[in-house]
């Protein structure tokens, strides 16, 4: 599981900074995260390949979030895109996009597949056999989701030294490695935990962002390996994050403690601060595996 951080800060793109937007690589799965202003660009410098990313997760219409999506959908058609294109995002997202092809006298060659969230519960939203993506309803000015992703680890750990000692086929192996017994031809049956380990645990990844101090968001992202809290604020302008609905990186760092992440990773920095490492600092006093991320910055979590 790798994630890089396209941009990770609120409100205006900068020349020293970008908005939201993100990229995790899960499964050999390459999923965007937020689309801000900004976006193509980041790709490009991170060496994002576009032909991979296949699905979109778009949080809220907030433009720091979003406003990178039409312009990226455009280069897609300009470079002759073939594949799908999925994206998830709240209810009018849809109609906001085909609003822009229409009076751009724009088609694109390619498939645009939408799916408008308007739960206020988590839901699933996306599975397949080796990932599962659910929400994370937030509680900012309009209606947004995080996005939680969980990696499906189903596939056993051959024991060689178990499976030579009972003589066992090859064409066996995949059947092995998918939990199923084996039967030798004596009739004996060999129990699948006595040829195999127990498989990686899987990884987990919760984006949250953006959102006041919620702790109803804490059940849902109990033990996750990584978490990706926004922290627009630092504590001493507290009161600003009530008014604007955001949080502070200590309230990230509580949400991080009380759910018992393993990382907590922090964000959407207000470009009011010059000294970013404060955010880090802060966390830090309340949840010792606290980082902050850093346009460009690559996290490898295998
Ligand atoms: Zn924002
Ligand atoms: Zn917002």
């Amino acid at each position: 599981m790798k994630l890089t951080i396209l941009g990770c800060y609120a409100a205006t793109p900068r020349t020293i900074s970008n908005p939201t937007s993100q990229v995790l690589e899960i499964k050999n799965k390459t999923f965007l995260i937020d689309c801000a202003e900004g976006t193509q660009v980041q790709l490009r410098k991170s060496k994002v390949k576009f032909t991979k990313i296949s699905h979109v997760f778009i949080s809220h219409l907030h433009g720091d979030h979003f406003y990178g999506l039409i312009g990226l959908i455009s280069t897609f058609m300009l470079l002759n895109r073939e594949n799908d294109l999925t994206i998830f995002g709240p209810k009018g997202i849809k109609e906001i996009i085909l609003m822009q092809l229409k009076y751009s006298c724009s088609f694109t060659g390619y498939k645009l597949i939408f799916h408008e969230l308007e739960s206020k519960e988590s839901e699933i939203i996306f599975e397949d056999d080796k990932v599962i993506v659910s929400t994370i309803p937030l509680s900012h000015r309009i209606y947004t989701n995080g996005f939680l992703f969980r990696e499906k680890n189903v596939i056993r750990k051959i024991n060689i030294d178990q499976v030579e000692a009972y003589n066992i086929e090859k064409v066996y192996f995949n059947k092995i490695k998918n939990g199923g017994n084996i039967t030798l031809e004596n009739s004996q049956i060999i129990e699948n935990s006595e040829l195999t380990f127990d498989p990686q645990p899987s990884k987990s990844y919760a984006f949250c962002s953006d959102t006041r101090y919620d702790e109803s968001i804490i059940p849902i992202i109990k033990n996750v390996d990584v978490l990706y809290h926004e922290s627009t604020f630092l504590e001493k302008d507290e009161s600003l994050s009530g008014k604007t609905m955001h949080s502070t990186a200590k309230q990230a760092a509580t949400i991080a403690q009380k759910a018992n992440v393993k990382n907590l990773i922090l964000g959407h920095f207000s470009t009011r601060y010059n000294d970013i490492e404060l955010f880090k600092s802060e966390a830090k006093t309340i949840f010792a595996n606290s980082e902050i991320a850093a346009d460009g910055k690559v996290f490898d979590f295998n």
